[in-house]
């Protein structure tokens, strides 16, 4: 008898014990919690706007889940890479400088390519293909005058307060041209993302890199599975590696293009043989163009479904000024993610279906804002299905077409909506957790991004001051929020 009540008290003590030691866990973990809200709360209410950019640069990040990798490129690397023969593959590229009307007057100036457009770029194998008149047009890349090539790398920008949408969507992508069909120059942006990611704190980046449509510098079409190759082999050198970032593709069709269908057929077949390399699909394009409407694509999914595996979707959906059914249709489609989701607040029961669910809306303040989709922050959809349990991560969209980055991402987003730390924290932990990637590679990244953020709260709670990483502020945030930090000229 005194044995069993023995063996009951020690029980007893062993629940009690655990229980405890659990209250404590939980009130330590509800206490630090607390206290990094009160060290950002205060930090924010002292510190300058350069103090709080530097503080978000050096901050952990998650991933970019959100990326074109063809519009994230900086001009200035575009302008060096097509420049030099010795790290693009080979390739020589010519600009249009000038207009001399060869074919006369009347022509179709709506169509892909405008003969009006200037600084439209073409590979020597089209030069060749050009009349003498038209190749009077061109400069070879490395003759261009200062003026010639500032206004070249410039009209792939939105740095003038007068473009917008149209000068995005109607010229940039003109202008860059051919140099969108050089796989060598993908590959190599592909790692200079990387590298600038990795600077900012990021673990991973998912971005949209297609296979197809690449041409060798003789001017025949490249496979797309040796693109693909050309992919892997630049992930897999050792300055890539060294990065420390985890790297995934999407594929991308063009939805309203007269041959979408067929586009995402051929994109779905292609990610489900390259499945160690593409993780899913993307829709881009305006969505202003009603040929592209979500619905559209219904009956081409559920054909795929049929007979191959899931293949993970995200499409862009909700990036129209007009309220319509565009994420409640996508969503239908089978997606998992929706690419801005701007227009979502104008369907409340699609809102109420999303709320505390599993789709994610990936959200891109600074491009909504430069493409006019909100003329102010006050506009802006964010905050609310941030607190209303929406989940939501930010990322970049093009971000080198407004020379931003991830860090200008949050800064915009703690400036104009007073972040708190545990929303900070939840937009990153979002960004990995809703990621394309196996459970095991997503439970990974969250455990280093969880050990990356206890190191540097406590390095800087203890500090209470910034780090010098000497770092450079793009052209948004400067022109913006006149934070305009050169750490290489001081
Ligand atoms: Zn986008």
């Amino acid at each position: 008898m005194l044995v069993k009540s023995r063996s009951v008290m020690s029980l007893v003590f062993i629940y009690l014990f655990t229980l405890s030691f659990l209250w404590a866990a939980i009130f330590t973990r509800h206490a630090m919690a607390s206290e990094l809200n009160h060290w950002f709360e205060e930090f924010k209410a002292n510190a300058s706007d350069e103090a709080l950019y530097r503080l978000l640069y050096a901050m952990p990040k998650g991933g970019d889940l959100h990326n074109h990798l063809s519009g994230s490129n900086y001009n200035q690397w575009w302008g060096a890479l097509a420049s030099d023969p010795s790290k693009n593959g080979g390739y020589q590229y010519y600009v249009k400088t000038t207009l001399k009307h060869c074919d006369g007057y009347g022509l179709n100036q709506f169509g892909p390519s405008s003969s009006l457009l200037l600084f439209v770029t073409i590979q020597a194998s089209t030069y060749e293909t050009l009349t003498s008149c038209e190749q009077a047009e061109y400069n070879p890349v490395q003759s261009l005058t200062n003026i010639q090539k500032e206004a070249w790398l410039n009209g792939i920008w939105l740095d003038k307060p007068h473009e917008g949408r149209e000068e995005f969507f109607q010229t940039h992508w003109q202008r860059l041209n051919q140099l969108n069909n050089n796989p060598y120059i993908a590959a190599e942006m592909l790692f200079k993302n990387m590298q600038s990611f990795a600077d900012e704190g990021l673990l991973y980046l998912e971005t949209q890199a297609n296979a197809s449509n690449f041409l060798r510098s003789d001017g025949t079409a490249i496979p797309m599975q040796e693109v693909a190759d050309i992919y892997r082999n630049r992930l897999a050198q050792q300055d890539a590696i060294d990065t420390g970032l985890t790297v995934r593709l999407q594929h991308v069709f063009l939805r309203f293009s007269p041959n979408a269908e067929q586009a995402l057929t051929q994109s779905y077949r292609f990610v489900d043989k390259n499945r160690d390399l593409y993780v899913g699909i993307n829709a881009a394009g305006r969505e202003d163009n009603d040929k592209g409407y979500p619905l559209r694509f219904l009956s081409t999914l559920r054909k795929l479904r049929q007979t191959l595996p899931e293949v993970k979707l995200s499409f862009h959906a909700g990036e129209v000024d007009e309220p319509n059914y565009h994420v409640r249709d996508t969503l239908l489609l089978g997606v998992d993610r929706i690419g801005h989701g701007l227009n979502l607040i104008t369907d409340p029961s699609t809102m109420l279906l999303m709320r505390h669910n599993q789709y994610l809306v990936e959200i891109n303040l600074i491009s909504n804002l430069k493409l006019n989709y909100v003329t102010s922050y006050a506009q802006h959809p964010f905050p609310e299905y941030l607190r209303t349990g929406i989940p939501v991560a930010l990322s970049t969209d093009d971000r080198g077409m407004w020379d931003s980055n991830m860090t200008d991402e949050f800064f915009v987003a703690v400036k104009e909506f007073g972040l708190t730390w545990q929303e900070i924290i939840k937009l990153s932990e979002n960004s990995i957790q809703y990621g394309f990637l196996s459970a095991t590679e997503k439970a990974s990244l969250l455990d280093k991004y969880k050990s990356n953020m206890k190191a540097f709260t406590t390095k800087y709670m203890n500090k209470k001051e910034v780090d010098n990483t000497l770092i450079k502020t793009g052209h948004f945030i400067c022109s913006t929020y006149a934070v305009c930090i050169n750490d290489n000229d001081s």
